[in-house]
């Protein structure tokens, strides 16, 4: 059974879009309504028929729906919510995707203090953005993670877990502030170390640039990857995650300094322990279907 039947998305970025698209295709009989707060993002959705509707204003879109999902940045939640708080039918559902969720939970109960909240991450994502990047299998085989508030409708939050559920994804339901450590570790801190690792290499002034990119297979580019991310979208993640990421960042520090040490004093046994284990991490990864077992990572060479 349908979990909902007129769904609304505001965001129509690479999320967004992926969630329309996946929609479209597990559930065809859905009507989607989209708005971006992007003219333009809005004219390209017109044009590929992401929605059944686009509307101009956020009013416009939720006015007879009852699901809203924002797929918007973590730090515009709270202002694209109070954009549509005055249209939205009190029984709609409202929903998010936001990488960071005690901040989200917050914003979305500030702006809607009379709406059902049942606040949502997919573990699922690309560093690409827009409405042209989002594709209908992102979330398969992938988590979502449901992070009801304790007052939320038990009815609203099945509803939720049933609609990630039929998008092919696996759900798991979490208190806001666990996931915002778990994703800390997983995912912030990842970004951070990548984002750092480019910066600094292209700011070494005896390696030249075209050095960089000529000998990347040797790592580098793996992080390439991930440092090619969307700024607004991961600025906002680690303003909102501030305290667990700089939790995680302290503990990371303090484990470098010690391979520091034992490579300054070389303690090769410490090495090879420590990357025995991690090279364990990495197989579990792989044997939970997490990823692409094969040494590029299963890249297309077309
Ligand atoms: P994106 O491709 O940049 O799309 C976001 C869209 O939202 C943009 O078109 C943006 O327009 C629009 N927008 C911004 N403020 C708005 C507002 N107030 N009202 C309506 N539209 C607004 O970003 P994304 O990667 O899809 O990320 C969206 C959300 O998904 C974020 O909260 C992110 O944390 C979460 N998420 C991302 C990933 C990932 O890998 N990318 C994975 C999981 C979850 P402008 O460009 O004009 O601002």
């Amino acid at each position: 059974m349908l979990p909902f039947a007129r769904v609304t998305i505001i965001g129509l970025g690479l999320i967004g879009s992926s969630v329309a698209r996946a929609v479209r295709q597990h559930m065809p009989t859905v009507r989607i309504t989209g708005y971006d707060a992007d003219p333009e993002v809005r004219a390209i959705a017109d044009r590929i028929q992401l929605c059944d509707d686009i509307t101009d204003t956020p009013g416009a879109a939720v006015i007879d729906a009852d699901f809203v999902i924002l797929c918007v940045p973590v730090g515009a939640m709270g202002a694209a919510a109070a954009a549509f708080a005055d249209d939205l039918p009190a029984e709609a559902v409202v929903s998010d995707v936001g990488s960071c969720k005690e901040s989200v939970v917050e914003a979305l109960r500030a702006a809607l203090p009379n709406g059902i909240v049942v606040p949502a991450h997919p573990v699922a994502g690309t560093e690409k953005s827009g409405p042209e990047a989002g594709f209908a299998s992102l979330f398969h085989h992938r988590w979502c993670i449901v992070t009801p508030p304790e007052d939320a409708p038990a009815l609203a939050v099945e509803r939720v877990r049933e609609f990630w559920r039929q998008l092919g994804a696996m759900v798991e339901t979490m208190d806001p502030a666990h996931h915002d450590r778990v994703l800390a570790i997983t995912s912030h801190l990842p970004h951070l170390i990548a984002y750092t690792i480019v910066g600094t290499a292209s700011d070494l002034e005896e390696v030249t640039a075209s050095e960089v990119i000529k000998y990347s297979a040797g790592g580098f580019r793996d992080f390439t990857r991930i440092a090619a991310s969307d700024p607004t979208m991961w600025r906002d993640v680690f303003l909102a995650n501030k305290e667990a990421v700089l939790d995680m960042l302290q503990r990371f520090s303090e484990d470098l300094s010690a391979l520091q040490r034992a490579i300054r004093w070389g303690k090769g046994d410490e090495l090879f322990d420590l990357f025995t284990r991690t090279r364990a991490v990495r197989r579990s990864i792989i044997d939970q279907g997490q990823d692409d077992a094969r040494p590029d990572f299963g890249r297309s060479h077309d």
